[in-house]
């Protein structure tokens, strides 16, 4: 018996005894104190019932490809013109509803996508559909394949929160709310379940640790310790400067039937390349969704399902094994192989899943308050020095004159502090921690390991995006990520990211 019938069967037999037995004997008095404790005791348990989880959970897919001839950002230098969609570009969107809340976890095909245009997106699911914008978890995959959603030509200068919003900008956030009012529109009855297996041949850390004397020179005139991507087989390498998180997190949803509604996945690496310069492509987050479908799809009806891998902490972590030997690969097929393997062992590892229908869900979301780093006097003077002179001066570093206008620019344009989004989500007892930084796999372990919840894994690129996040040990040793103008704010910041998302879980598990 459970609890509401418990006290509405006490209620009753004592209403017997209090007017119609032994009752008539008794002070009114107590008999109507003793009538006031049951109904409070009844209305307790009766509220206890409603806050019963019953899982609603519907997905889609929202095609945000872009129009040719835009500019593809991802590396540096001029970006080339798109002129060729190798596979079309999505937002997917995964919602679930405990029957208390909603939650919204929408995965975007893009490189980094500023903060204003989630926002927007934001704005406009709150205003169709009432859902609390808090609760809703904005992500780019991080293709390097695809044109700029950030707003502007140089995929790292993107802080740019006083621009209005270009054209794609504001489809791309269109397309987003659009994609979680249908998962919305297609909410059934769904049971859910998620678990994560070790895959550790597809990450490697690309930072490394150089050997004593080798020359390590960054674009301020000076020299690092640590290396990013060295080159194969270097002969100056001696360890990788940090760890990977080689664990593949799944969180699968399955109609009461078992049709799978929709799959989140999770993956510390960065992407994979191997893409055709002037080719719109969502990289292998595309291609490990389409293998996994065609998985599904062997022994399933897999109509209106929706697979979606979102990027764990890879800022450091890359797909390429720096001992060797060099492996030459056709454009894509490097891509397609990293994918089918993450895509066997996401199906493999979610077979065996024990599926809930009665999880709680939550969210908790702040503001966390950053400095912005900016240059020293010397590093101005020898910015502008560079810039004044940029074919005279012999350059110590080929990227010094980008790096000079960058920090130029940061000097000249970014405030002193900035505010970025710190979210997480709760699903009964797996923990979604969501960092608008391309940040290191050590934050991410960190992360995990303290963690109150059960499973836990991050989201990078969510709800903004302001470049690398090395952690304070990772700076000492310099290397690109750590350099002013990709990385952008203070030294500390990944201690203190990690500090607000650990409290904010703390705060949901209570
Ligand atoms: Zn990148």
């Amino acid at each position: 018996m459970d609890c509401l019938s418990f006290t509405n069967q006490l209620f009753l037999n004592t209403m017997k005894t209090l007017f119609c037995n032994a009752g008539p004997g008794m002070n009114p008095k107590s008999r109507y104190i003793i009538l006031l404790i049951l109904m409070v005791l009844q209305f307790t348990a009766a509220r206890a019932q409603s806050k019963q989880y019953v899982l609603q959970a519907g997905a889609s897919l929202s095609n945000i490809t872009p129009f040719l001839e835009g500019g593809i950002v991802g590396n540096f230098g001029v970006p080339p013109q798109a002129k060729y969609i190798h596979d079309e570009l999505f937002a997917k969107s995964l919602v679930l509803d405990d029957g208390q809340q909603q939650i919204a976890i929408v995965i975007v095909d893009n490189l980094q996508i500023s903060r204003e245009v989630f926002d927007y997106a934001r704005q406009l699911i709150q205003e169709k559909t009432g859902m609390k914008k808090e609760n809703i978890l904005l992500a780019a995959t991080h293709t390097h394949s695809s044109v700029s959603a950030s707003g502007v030509d140089d995929q790292r200068m993107n802080f740019n929160y006083a621009r209005p919003l270009d054209e794609y900008q504001t489809f791309v956030a269109k397309r987003i709310a659009d994609g979680v009012r249908r998962a919305i529109y297609q909410k059934e009855p769904a049971k859910i379940g998620w678990g994560s297996v070790q895959v550790p041949q597809h990450v490697f850390n690309r930072r490394w640790i150089m050997k004593e004397g080798a020359d390590v020179p960054n674009p301020f005139g000076g020299q690092d310790k640590a290396r990013m991507n060295p080159g194969v087989g270097n002969p100056d390498l001696v360890r990788p400067a940090g760890p990977t998180d080689p664990e593949l997190y799944f969180v699968s949803v399955q109609a009461l039937d078992g049709r799978p509604i929709g799959l989140l996945a999770n993956y510390s690496l960065h992407y994979v390349g191997g893409v055709p310069a002037d080719h719109i492509s969502s990289d292998y987050f595309g291609a490990f969704a389409g293998y996994f479908t065609k998985l599904v799809e062997a022994d399933k009806n897999v109509a209106g399902f929706v697979a979606m891998m979102s990027n764990g902490t890879s800022g450091n972590i890359n797909n390429i094994n720096f001992r060797g030997p060099a492996e030459k690969m056709s454009s894509y097929q490097k891509m397609q192989i990293v994918a089918k393997d993450v895509a066997e062992a996401a199906y493999k590892g979610s077979k065996g899943l024990t599926y809930k229908t009665d999880v709680k869900l939550g969210a908790v979301y702040s503001e966390l308050n950053l400095e912005v780093r900016k240059p020293t006097p010397a590093m101005l003077a020898r910015a502008k020095e560079v810039l004044a002179n940029p074919d005279k001066m012999k350059h110590y570093h080929q990227q010094e004159p980008t790096y000079a206008k960058r920090i130029i620019q940061i000097q000249e344009n970014w405030p002193d502090k900035i505010d970025v989004v710190m979210q997480t989500l709760q699903i009964g007892d797996l923990g979604i921690a969501a960092i608008p930084f391309e940040t290191f796999a050590e934050t991410g372990l960190e992360i995990k390991a303290k963690s109150p919840f059960k499973s836990t894994f991050v989201i990078e690129l969510a709800n903004g995006s302001y470049g690398y996040l090395p952690t304070p040990e990772q700076h000492e040793l310099g290397g690109y990520e750590t350099w002013l103008g990709t990385n952008r704010v203070e030294k500390q910041g990944s201690a203190k990211i990690t500090k607000r998302l650990l409290e904010q879980f703390n705060q949901m598990k209570k």
